[in-house]
């Protein structure tokens, strides 16, 4: 492992993965946007090919993660979505069986549940909080998959006993972080093995690209990009270079997204027409000792009930004049959604409200705005609520 991976978050935020330092050479990196790469003789050397992911700026940001994770390696690819696709398809194969959370991102729900079948690959979803992990596996097991923290409650299921569970029986255990970012949760300090993050959120943090990676130790890193040579889902060595730039960033942002979230949350909470703040932060939030335990900073992400119910949350988002009403996350912007309209849309209220998430509920990202200036904006908004 490259020694500079010793250093800081903030430093290798900037530094890992960086080029030669010779004169002459850029101190940023250019864009190598070439599909394809000279070769030397038949058989001689690695074919270079942007969809191998064998593009500079591919190998930089992977590197570059991969040092973040604290992980072995490090596979970039062209979505979140391409990313735990590429991964679990990596580590099965027809007749294998995978463990998961029940308390997905909708679209992992849905490619565990009704497209890795179709490969022959069976799920079995556990409830992270009450369910039994260990009845769940079956002799082909190979994966068991976790996302925390969960979307939109912000629920954080302890990781630690499951990976201790996974490893007794030797099955790998893949986690999403993505709502938490390598910054304020790193994976592999509590032993998972594969990281997944959609770099379309906080590691790139500018909303202008949409990219995924995967780390974790160099042999299921090399199925994944295996796998992904037989997909295609390889990411544009732009958006390469531009998520190398966000990450570069990455932990101030971090840091003043955790900021402003906790104003943001301590603002609403207790307000007139607010039901409920829902944010790690608050002693109030049923994991906040595991997010004290695990976590070096909350997170961005602050859920909302507003107590006039879904007539009121769609006048609040409507009334919103800096706070931008917009699917996704991590980015430097606010963004604001309403899990009733997006996320959870094709759910009952009432299977909705059973996973916390009543008609009131509205999501947001906190962004890295002046945290009097987002404050502002949503008191203007429930005053016109
Ligand atoms: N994982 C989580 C937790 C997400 O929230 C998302 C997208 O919102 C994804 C994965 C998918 O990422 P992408 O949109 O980059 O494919």
């Amino acid at each position: 492992m490259d020694p500079k991976n010793e250093l800081k978050p903030a430093t290798l935020a900037i530094h890992a993965g960086e080029g030669v330092r010779a004169p002459g050479q850029p101190v940023a990196p250019p864009v190598v946007q070439s599909a394809t790469f000279l070769w030397g003789e038949p058989g001689e050397g690695e074919l270079l090919y942007t969809r191998y992911g064998n593009n500079p700026n591919q190998i930089q940001v992977a590197r570059k993660v991969a040092a973040l994770e604290r992980m072995e390696a490090c596979a970039v690819l062209g979505s979140g979505m391409a990313a735990t696709a590429m991964t679990l398809l990596a580590l099965t194969e027809s007749g294998d069986h995978i463990v998961a959370s029940s308390r997905l991102y909708g679209a992992t729900g849905t490619l565990l549940a009704k497209e890795l079948p179709r490969r022959g690959v069976e799920t079995t979803f556990v409830d992270p909080f009450e369910g039994d992990w260990e009845a769940a596996l079956r002799p082909r097991t190979r994966v068991v998959f976790l996302e925390l923290p969960t979307n939109p409650t912000l629920r954080i299921p302890d990781p630690r006993p499951v990976v201790e569970l996974a490893h007794r029986r030797g099955i790998p255990i893949v986690c999403d972080a993505t709502f938490a970012s390598p910054v304020n949760f790193q994976a592999s300090s509590v032993g998972v093995d594969v990281a997944i993050q959609s770099a379309t959120k906080y590691l790139g943090g500018h909303s202008d690209l949409i990219a995924g990676v995967v780390s974790g130790p160099k042999a299921v890193i090399d199925r994944v990009v295996a796998m992904s040579h037989l997909y295609g889902p390889s990411l544009d060595p732009h958006a390469a270079w531009l998520l190398d730039r966000g990450i570069r960033t990455l932990d101030v942002r971090v840091e003043r997204h955790n900021r402003n979230a906790m104003e943001v949350a301590r603002w609403f909470d207790g307000r007139a027409g607010i039901d409920a703040v829902v944010y790690p932060g608050l002693p109030s939030h049923p994991d906040h000792e595991t997010a004290k335990a695990l976590f070096r900073g909350f997170g961005g992400m602050v859920g909302i009930v507003l107590a006039g119910g879904a007539e009121a949350a769609d006048a609040f988002v409507g009334a919103l004049e800096l706070a931008f009403a917009a699917p996704s996350l991590g980015g430097v912007e606010t963004l604001v959604s309403q899990p009733r309209h997006t996320s959870h849309r094709s759910m009952t209220p009432e299977a909705r409200l059973a996973q916390g998430i009543p008609d009131g509920f509205v999501r947001i990202s906190v962004g890295i705005e002046n945290s009097a200036d987002l404050t502002a904006d949503f008191e203007r908004a429930l005053t016109r609520v």
